[in-house]
């Protein structure tokens, strides 16, 4: 089996029905870099920058920031690397930042909303990411975006920093800059955003926990953070068609990605990328070269149309697929 797995390492990821798809990792810092490889990632499609503000004692310099990101876009290249915005608050408090106390750390200053109350740290982070863009294929996501005026924000203090670099000449390549979908109001208003990024990422970790409204890290309500309740599915099956019919790509790096139930209605629904954890990876493209992403069109619609509990969903799901799961 694991020969088996081996064997695709170096494949792209299609359907039995010929419906290619990207099968991206997730990563958090350079060392892991080497488990990316060996797990046979088309692209990075999250890397979250937290964990070098977190691991250090002090904020990274716009240099020190720089030097990483380099290295995994040019590692990477010609993939595509999406690097994600400082994702600080919430459950990952920066230890060096004072903060107010908070009773919904979760509901409160977090991701976007920090980098926009704090923007020297924002713009250091993207001047340091648009000189690092010269070296591969970068993608910059803005975590936790909830209204539209926090993106125009934030793709204007983006602008902003490009426009004082391409004055002083600096060498950058092509972005694309997006948004992570991981808060109920933006996965309902996804058509509004997709009219205004290049590429949107669903975030279930965080979508699931705001929609259901059960605390990712709190045992005592874990029967209620569900992904398969059709609540979550209904709005990632509406994020999904507001990004094709905006014309632009929809990714999703979330838990759920690489979960084998998910995965064959993310497939039906149309999802184009899906991010994980590297070691998901060769598992789930060939879980995906055995599935019909036509056929499971309907199975998607039924689920998201039909279905009233998670329970009905995951037997749907079974009994369309018994085979391959
Ligand atoms: C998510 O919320 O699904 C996500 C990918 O981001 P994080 O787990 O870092 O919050
Ligand atoms: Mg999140």
């Amino acid at each position: 089996n694991q020969d088996r797995l081996a064997s695709i390492r170096h494949h792209g990821t299609v359907s039995k029905d010929g419906v290619g798809v990207t099968l991206a990792a997730n990563m958090g810092t350079v060392a892991d870099l080497p488990r990316v490889e060996a797990g046979g990632a088309e692209a990075i499609g999250l890397l979250r920058t937290e964990f070098m503000y977190l691991d250090a004692h002090h904020l990274p310099s716009e240099d020190e920031q720089f030097t990483v990101y380099r290295r995994i876009l040019t590692t990477m290249a010609p993939r595509p690397v999406v690097i994600r915005t400082l994702d600080v608050g919430g459950d990952k408090p920066l230890p060096y930042r004072a903060a107010q106390d908070e009773a919904n750390p979760f509901m409160g200053s977090r991701a976007i909303r920090q980098s926009l109350a704090h923007q020297q740290v924002f713009r250091s982070q993207l001047r340091a990411l648009i000189r690092a863009s010269a070296y591969g294929k970068l993608r910059i996501m803005f975590p936790m975006i909830t209204t539209l005026d926090e993106l125009r924000q934030a793709k204007a203090i983006y602008a902003d920093e490009r426009a004082k670099l391409t004055t002083a000449r600096v060498a950058m390549g092509k972005i694309d800059v997006g948004m992570m979908v991981e808060v109920p109001a933006a996965a309902l208003l996804a058509d509004r955003f997709a009219a205004e990024v290049d590429f949107m990422s669903i975030g279930t970790n965080d979508l699931i926990g705001y929609t259901l409204a059960a605390d990712r890290t709190n045992q005592d309500v874990a029967y209620l953070y569900q992904p398969y309740h059709p609540a979550i599915l209904r709005l990632v099956d509406r994020v999904i068609s507001a990004a094709h019919a905006a014309g632009i790509p929809i990714a999703m790096c979330g838990e759920m990605a690489g979960d084998p139930i998910a995965v064959p209605l993310l497939l039906g629904m149309g999802l184009d990328e899906f991010s994980m954890a590297p070691n998901a990876i060769l598992k789930t493209r060939e879980l995906i070269s055995q599935l019909d992403a036509h056929e499971l069109t309907s199975l998607a619609e039924t689920a998201v149309n039909s279905a009233s509990t998670s329970q009905e969903v995951v037997t749907m799901v079974q009994a369309a697929v018994p085979d391959v799961l």
